[in-house]
């Protein structure tokens, strides 16, 4: 039973009231590929374009103004909630795969030659593929954080490669969106700076499930999507500390980000404009400052706790069932289940769940790496949002049961 009323936050999201496949109720549980978007959002999105829209920081008149200050009331907002020091560590970003291209692009070409980067086993395509493209570019190595079968990472394999040879980056997401581990990110950030590295944090699945305090943890950088946390697509935020920005080249070049510019050459603007060229998503910028004041307004401590519950009751529940195997199963997870059921192909169980109105994920979950670790193609995912019920999972457990009869 959760604190706040359920029912209440359901009706702030009209999209869960939907109604599919012959008049289904829609349950939606494909919450870490992307969330719904309460109304608070779409309002906010839409007084907007009806009421201030505008190009920023060119204008000298009303609109623009106003247009000007609501994103960087957005940005200033955000930084409370990371707890950086400074809005201008703050930079507006399509998400954490622009923010991962962003570092791999600008940060490591100012590092020397033949130094490592390295990522984990347990990383998004995002977070692997963009330091592969820089090594290649930039004559860099890289090293991969071997996992454990319980879906947690090996850190002693960790030290060990910390040591093996100088290490420019480490990148790690601080939840696996396949799994849903909780990596321990203050721990591997110490280690790191140990090392001399800088660690970049991949937040896509936390932002939605805890509070997060990028000096707490000493991140480097720290990245998330805003569609994830219930904001808009479009958006997302890369935090890096201001030495680092700083000392970075720009990553795009164009309108925004230049102090000066002659045919011959441009200087660049100050932090954080300089890293964020062109025109950017506005409107997006205010439906994320409405999604994290609506996260803020529950309280992610009771968000996390009435989502575990969810999570539990689920794991139980699917336990129960004759032959179901269970990918990752480390301690304190987040309320993410990645199952197949013997003798049942991924694909198949989320048609059959589909049919009923039951949205999961099959696949691999851009982490292939995972699936072939595990010896398996994909699995059927199941990941829960505060707006869930229980009732949501019972429902679920017995279209599940009746699809693995029906294949077995
Ligand atoms: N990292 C993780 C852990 C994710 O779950 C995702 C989205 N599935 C991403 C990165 C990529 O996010 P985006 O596509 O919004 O850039």
């Amino acid at each position: 039973t959760a604190v706040f009323s359920v029912e209440d936050i359901r009706r702030d999201f009209p999209i869960l009231s939907t109604r599919i496949h012959h008049n289904k109720p829609l349950v939606y549980f494909d919450n870490a590929a992307t969330s719904q978007k309460p109304l608070q959002v779409i309002n906010s999105i839409s007084e907007y374009y009806n009421h201030y829209n505008s190009n920023v920081h060119r204008g000298v008149h009303a609109l623009s103004q106003l247009a000007t200050e609501a994103m960087e009331a957005a940005r200033e907002y955000i930084r409370l909630h990371l707890n950086a020091r400074f809005a201008h560590e703050i930079l507006f970003v399509r998400g954490v795969t622009e923010a991962a291209n962003l570092v791999a692009n600008s940060y490591l070409s100012t590092v020397p030659k033949d130094q490592q980067v390295v990522f984990s086993a347990l990383e998004h395509h995002s977070n692997i593929v963009p330091w592969q493209l820089a090594a290649e570019r930039y004559g860099l190595h890289l090293n991969v954080i071997p996992m454990n079968h319980d879906g947690t990472l090996d850190l002693q394999a960790y030290e060990d490669i910390l040591t093996a040879r100088p290490t420019a980056l480490v990148a790690v997401n601080h939840i696996s969106n396949a799994l849903g581990t909780i990596n321990p990110v203050r721990q591997m950030a110490e280690m790191a700076h140990r090392a001399g590295a800088v660690i970049f944090i991949d937040g896509a699945q936390s932002i939605p499930h805890m509070e997060v305090d990028v000096q707490a943890i000493g991140a480097d950088f720290y990245a998330f999507s805003g569609h994830k946390a219930y904001g808009p697509t479009g958006i997302g935020i890369l935090y890096g500390r201001e030495e680092l920005l700083d000392s970075m080249p720009p990553y795009m070049g164009g309108g925004e980000m230049i102090k000066t510019v002659t045919y011959q050459k441009s200087t660049w603007a100050d932090l954080p404009f300089k890293f964020e060229a062109g025109t950017p998503d506005i409107a997006g910028t205010i439906g994320l400052k409405e999604a994290i004041r609506y996260l803020r307004n529950i309280g992610l401590e009771q968000i996390a706790a009435y989502e575990n519950e969810l999570l539990s009751y689920a794991t139980d529940a699917l336990n129960n069932l004759d032959g179901l195997h269970i990918y990752g199963q480390a301690p304190g997870k987040a309320p993410v289940i990645s199952f197949i059921p013997d003798g049942c192909h991924p694909y198949d169980i989320g048609t059959l769940l589909d049919q009923q109105g039951i949205a999961v994920r099959t696949g691999h979950h851009c982490a292939q790496p995972i699936m072939d670790y595990y010896g398996i193609p994909g699995t059927v995912r199941a990941s829960f949002a505060f707006y869930n019920t229980k009732e949501e999972i019972d429902y679920f457990i017995a279209k599940l049961e009746r699809a693995i009869q029906m294949l077995r």
